[in-house]
């Protein structure tokens, strides 16, 4: 089944005078349990793209499906509900909240979205430290852990409502190269444990090498779509 089916979207910026195209008539479907990267240079419309998927803000035109719900024209406050049941986010800047430790951001998500019982967050947020490795951080608070696990509490975080659907803006920008490497690995490996599907757009060409399908983006329009299992289609 299609988890984003993408109908001749099209996204302007509307301010005063002034219109800016960001998005141009793109179309696209992903399946569950993908791995995708957008790509394309800085202004191509990547974020916007990925805010639109996210519903945080809706497409001027064209149809957005996700999980088999409409999402293009939703209210905002159905569209919050919508997010908090399928959707998890991860940040260039990770968005970790300082006065917490590294357990309770994970486990925020549980309480103010999804208002789970003490003993079953707990199980939860436990398995996630171990799945992306920070269980040894747990009591820590973000600015005393490195970018990298940083960005691994931000990944479990993002994966702690079991959403199937994970957004990822540049989650590489801000770590060293292994780091990055490392982190690629991490939601492919995450992808095959929980299949969750990890959309994600960078605009580094060792992160882009690691997906299995890659979309490009050039002035807000699809100019390509190559998927490493099935051939090249443009
Ligand atoms: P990318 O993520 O690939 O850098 P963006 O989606 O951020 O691209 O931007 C695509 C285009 O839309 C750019 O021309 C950008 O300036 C414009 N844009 C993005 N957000 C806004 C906004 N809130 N208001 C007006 N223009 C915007
Ligand atoms: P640009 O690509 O132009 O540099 P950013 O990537 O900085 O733009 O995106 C603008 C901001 O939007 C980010 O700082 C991020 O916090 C926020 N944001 C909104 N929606 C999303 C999303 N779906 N995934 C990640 N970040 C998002």
């Amino acid at each position: 089944m299609h988890l984003v089916e993408c109908s001749n979207i099209t996204k302007i910026y509307q301010s005063g005078e002034v219109s800016v195209k960001a998005i141009q008539d793109v179309s696209f479907t992903v399946d569950e349990s993908s791995f995708v990267a957008f790509v394309g240079p800085s202004g191509s419309g990547k974020s916007t793209l990925l805010n639109m998927i996210g519903c945080l803000d809706p497409p001027t035109s064209g149809t957005l499906k996700v999980a088999g719900q409409n999402i293009s024209d939703m209210g905002r406050s159905r569209a919050a509900a919508f997010r908090g049941e399928n959707i998890g986010f991860v940040f260039q800047d990770f968005n970790l909240i300082p006065v917490l430790s590294v357990f309770e951001n994970i486990e925020y998500p549980l309480i103010m979205v999804q208002n789970w019982p003490k003993a079953r967050r707990e199980k939860q947020v436990n398995e996630l430290l171990e799945a992306v490795g920070v269980a040894d951080q747990a009591n820590k608070f973000p600015r005393q852990i490195s970018g990298g696990q940083k960005q691994r509490v931000a990944i479990a975080r993002a994966l702690v409502t079991n959403a199937p659907l994970v957004l990822a803006d540049e989650p590489t920008a801000n770590l060293d190269r292994k780091s990055a490497e490392r982190i690629i690995d991490l939601m492919k490996k995450m992808r095959d444990e929980f299949g969750t599907t990890f959309i994600f757009s960078t605009h580094d060409p060792r992160v882009v090498k690691n997906a299995e399908i890659i979309f490009t983006l050039e002035d807000g329009c699809l100019i390509s779509q190559e998927d490493s299992k099935r051939g090249n289609h443009v």
